[in-house]
């Protein structure tokens, strides 16, 4: 089968169109030639994070793979089956491992035998959904889709430094059920996170403290937490449980930026999302495109769309996915559908 020819240089231009290219060529055996790879960013082309999300994804398929190499921008990718087993995926780097998670976490689901990955590099980075979300947003909702997984940190891994580490489990995929996210119910518990590692305590206090005087919540509600990486790091997060779903927001410290401006920054995406009514967040909304069109159904009611999920939606509609999305007075429905 001649590969089918992806533009890596759509909308976003990201790691994403790559990333999620991947997903579908691994879940329906489909070739694909992905060109143009990240042509939207500073740096085009793969870099280590994409290499090893590239590599990650032939070794659990047997692929045929060319252009594999730091900085190229052209690959070609022929899959054979999946593989279930025991796999670990190393960045090298600070680079996301969540995302290389993402780009073979559901063609393994769909396998008939459990796997076990360990993965490693960065838990906690900027621009890429941290561990946190992974285990307490992501994959909750991917349970629920049929699709089994449990992860667990062994190491926090910060910008620069890296070497974070975590395993995540999955069982077979069981019967896929449309999941329908379009009212958010009831917020029934919120709670704040610092996260900090080899840098003074002074910098999660002031978190803190603006992060209880701008939600009024008590005292107790915020909390600071020691944790083992590699490198110093600092990571707010706002935890949201919902009727619906359990939503977390998030921002890493960063060398010259106040902590207060990190913890403000943090509050104000919960505020947006509260204010919206919706039930799924904005970079909630891109990740939950590629496990509903997998189980060829699901809604979701969610903010104005970000250029990362219109990207991701014309990704799936390549590869032959139905994806609609409607505006209303505040927020959009998406509604996703089999090919
Ligand atoms: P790039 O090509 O941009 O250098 P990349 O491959 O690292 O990068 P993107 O294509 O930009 O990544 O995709 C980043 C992904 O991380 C998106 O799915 C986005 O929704 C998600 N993401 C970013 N920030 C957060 C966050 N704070 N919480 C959850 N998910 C996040």
């Amino acid at each position: 089968m001649a590969p089918k020819e992806i533009d890596g240089s759509r909308g976003e231009g990201g790691g994403q169109i790559l990333r999620t290219s991947l997903a579908l060529s691994l879940a329906t055996g489909t070739p694909v030639r992905v060109r143009n790879i990240r042509a939207g960013r500073e740096k085009p082309g793969l870099l280590r994070q994409h290499l090893t999300a590239v590599r990650a994804a032939a070794e659990v398929s047997g692929a045929d793979l060319e252009g594999a190499a730091m900085g190229s921008m052209e690959i070609t990718f022929k899959p054979k089956a999946v593989r279930p087993g025991e796999y670990r995926f190393a960045v090298g780097t600070a680079g996301s491992a969540g995302l290389v998670l993402q780009t073979i976490l559901l063609p393994l689901c769909l396998a008939k035998e459990p796997s076990t990955l360990v993965l490693e590099g960065g838990t906690h980075n900027p621009a890429a959904p941290p561990f946190d979300f992974l285990a307490r947003t992501w994959l909750p909702l991917l349970g629920r889709i049929g699709f089994p997984a449990e992860a667990r940190i062994e190491r926090h891994g910060f910008y620069p430094a890296g070497g974070g580490r975590f395993t995540v489990r999955t069982r077979p995929a069981g019967d896929l059920r449309p999941l329908d996210l379009l009212e958010r119910g009831e917020v029934r518990a919120r709670r704040g996170r610092i996260l900090q590692s080899g840098l003074p305590e002074r910098i999660a206090e002031r978190e803190r403290d603006l992060l209880l005087k701008g939600t009024g919540w008590p005292a107790g509600s915020v909390s600071i937490e020691g944790v083992e990486s590699p490198g110093p790091g600092n990571a707010v997060l706002i935890e949201a449980e919902c009727d619906a779903l359990t939503e977390v927001f998030s921002r890493f410290g960063e060398f010259g930026v106040r902590a207060e401006a990190i913890a403000d920054h943090v509050m104000k995406e919960y505020r947006h999302w509260l204010a919206g009514g919706v039930p799924v967040g904005r970079h909630l909304a891109d990740q939950l495109l590629l496990p509903m069109a997998l189980a060829r159904g699901g809604s979701f009611r969610t903010l104005p769309l970000s250029s990362h999920s219109t990207t991701n939606i014309a990704s799936l509609r390549e590869f032959g996915f139905r994806v609609e999305s409607e505006k209303a007075e505040r927020n959009v429905v998406v509604t996703v559908a089999g090919g």
